[in-house]
């Protein structure tokens, strides 16, 4: 049995990483699966993915932090399937490590935009498509969006993925009577390519390389985790195995929180 047989399901940031992953998994659930991101590339290459193993994907490229891509991007999915079920605001860039009196405040705007403002977008334009018959939303934060980072320079970051844990709760009470469901995913330490992402913009900026913590997983010795373990989270969060849980933060980082 699939687990998500009939569901259509969002993806923002599908196009990489944990976003991919996870489209892939739905995919393989039998979820028809929207794959959005901002890169055409990236966006191709996941749809390719899902239809060669003979799943169901409709590609879209938009930025999550626009609201006529993300207006325009319910249109196709309604034009499309006619349903939503699952909505994966997954999109987000690490972007500029900074000490605050360095960062710009374009920087600043920049994270905050992709990782709050896309969040809302996201959520906003899915609703009257979700309204319909109940689903679940899930939200990608970050272990930092409940404690501090153990370098300087992520403030934005943090304000951000903190933002989101606020948002999920406040949005799981408001939309509890239209039996829709809001969790929020804390991953610690994952491997793929925000990292990479975020030498590059500091490069661009003349700025030291960011220092990540690294080797500090307690459960794997140090090595982050990986996508499809994410994958598998957001999997039984969409799936009806969750129909209880709302409101929730989940950490999903081997332990590193509590350290
Ligand atoms: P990734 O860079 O591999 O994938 C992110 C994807 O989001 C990319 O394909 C990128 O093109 C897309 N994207 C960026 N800006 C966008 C925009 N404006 N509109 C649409 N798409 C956009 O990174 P990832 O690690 O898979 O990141 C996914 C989420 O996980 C992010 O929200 C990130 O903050 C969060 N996260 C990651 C880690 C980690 O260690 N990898 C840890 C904690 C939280």
């Amino acid at each position: 049995m699939q687990e998500l047989e009939g569901k259509v399901a969002l993806i923002t940031g599908a196009g990489s990483g944990i976003g991919q992953a996870t489209a892939l998994c739905f995919a393989q659930q039998g979820a028809r699966v929207a794959v959005l991101d901002l890169s055409d590339d990236n966006v191709k290459q996941t749809v390719e993915q899902i239809t060669q193993k003979g799943g169901q994907a409709l590609g879209i490229v938009a930025d999550v932090s626009q609201v006529s891509d993300m207006q325009q991007a319910i249109e196709q999915i309604q034009r499309q399937w006619d349903r939503l079920d699952v909505v994966f605001a997954n999109a987000g860039i690490n972007g500029v490590w900074a000490p605050i009196d360095e960062i710009e405040p374009e920087e600043w705007d920049q994270t905050i935009n992709i990782n709050l403002r896309g969040t809302f977008l996201t959520v906003k334009y899915a609703l009257p498509l979700l309204k319909v018959a109940g689903g679940a939303i899930l939200i990608t934060s970050s272990v930092n969006g409940t404690r501090t980072f153990s370098n300087t320079g992520a403030t934005a970051y943090s304000c951000s993925k903190a933002a989101q844990v606020a948002f999920a709760k406040m949005t799981a009470l408001e939309l509890a009577k239209y039996r829709i469901r809001v969790n929020v995913i804390c991953p610690g330490a994952i491997d793929t390519h925000i990292d990479q992402s975020t030498q590059q913009r500091n490069l661009e900026r003349e700025q030291e390389p960011v220092v990540f913590p690294e080797g500090k997983t307690p459960l794997t010795d140090g090595a982050p985790g990986n996508a499809e373990q994410v994958a598998q989270l957001a999997l039984f969060l969409a799936s009806d195995r969750a129909s209880h849980i709302t409101g929730t933060p989940i950490w999903i980082d081997g332990a590193e929180s509590l350290i």
